[in-house]
């Protein structure tokens, strides 16, 4: 019996050449369109109901099996992915950050995305940084700018340094509340726009989801408010997953079958127990292997990003398939 399941990552899914932020790391609808004739091509689409049933011993997965995941309900998923999922049959499932939705706040990680995007001399947006802290430092005692930028500024992959200096320090380094005032600043200088405005534009509303869960899509927890769930309190991740999982059901979703996507990919043993406790049935993660519930915990399930499948119908399948 297959117990292995290809579940795949999306974040923005956007017409990127024609965006106000062409900068922005996202996946291009034309791309998105060709991985999806890719993988009808070699995968079998699952619904994450049939995966939990399977787990039950309800269903049998086809080999091969694939289901796709949307994080942070961007208002891509609706405009741009829905459509094509629904024209083809597919379901997605869509994990939504409740109070940036519904208090139309503005994700710190999705902050520093679009000032990132907005400012193209990212030394410029260093020096910024540094004068923020400078005048700081003695409030919070702050390490000098160039222990910061010593520590934190090394390049990857993916990222220039002034890039990654810019993500470490508001994302993870700088403690909660001064990290909110300098993202705060820079978003006013560079990106100009109200909060509330903002995410009006960037995520979808209640509405939105409910339609799209009246079509079949599944609709998950992405925690209240987005907080690394390891970093906080046993009773503060419970009023996180609990107050999440009260909304998801209230715009529709199937109590039997709730599912949590963890912020950032990050939990511990008591966001396991809770999940649990909540009858919660998986839980998605960010490592990045091919999620199989007979090695793995179903509360601590594997994914691939979409940047792991060929986006081009035609490709040859990859290393991944093999596994699969
Ligand atoms: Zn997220």
């Amino acid at each position: 019996m297959n117990t292995k399941v290809t579940i795949i990552m999306y974040h923005y899914v956007r017409d990127l050449l024609n965006s106000r932020y062409t900068e922005i790391k996202g996946l291009d609808i034309n791309l998105f369109k060709e991985q999806i004739y890719f993988l009808k091509k070699n995968y079998n689409f699952i619904t994450m109901e049939q995966l939990i049933d399977s787990i039950d011993g309800k269903f049998n997965l086809p080999s091969k099996s694939v289901l796709l995941t949307f994080d942070d309900a961007y208002i891509d998923h609706y405009t741009n992915v829905f459509p094509i999922l629904a024209n083809n049959n597919i379901q997605g499932s869509f994990y939504a950050p409740v109070k940036a939705l519904t208090k139309h706040k503005v994700l710190d990680v999705n902050k520093i995305h679009f000032i990132l995007a907005s400012c193209n001399d990212k030394n410029l947006l260093v020096n910024k940084t540094n004068v923020i802290l400078d005048r700081y430092r003695e409030e919070y005692r702050l390490g000098s700018n160039e222990y910061y930028y010593k520590k934190l500024a090394i390049p990857n992959r993916f990222d220039p340094a002034e890039v990654i200096f810019i993500k470490r320090l508001l994302q993870v380094e700088l403690e909660e509340k001064l990290r909110n005032i300098i993202v705060d600043e820079l978003f006013e200088e560079f990106v100009r726009m109200k909060e509330n405005t903002f995410s009006r534009e960037l995520y979808m509303n209640e509405d939105q989801l409910k339609t799209m869960r009246k079509y079949g899509m599944h609709i998950g927890s992405h925690g209240y408010d987005h907080y690394f769930l390891n970093s906080l309190t046993e009773e503060q991740q419970y009023e996180e997953i609990k107050k999440s999982f009260d909304f998801i059901q209230s715009i529709g979703a199937d109590p039997d079958y709730l599912t949590l996507c963890y912020p950032y990919g990050e939990f511990n043993d008591k966001t396991k127990k809770i999940a649990k406790q909540l009858n919660c049935k998986i839980g998605l993660t960010t490592n990045v292997d091919i999620a199989d519930y007979r090695t793995e915990n179903c509360l601590s399930l594997s994914r691939l990003d979409t940047n792991d499948i060929p986006k081009d119908k035609s490709s040859e399948p990859n290393g991944w398939f093999k596994k699969a």
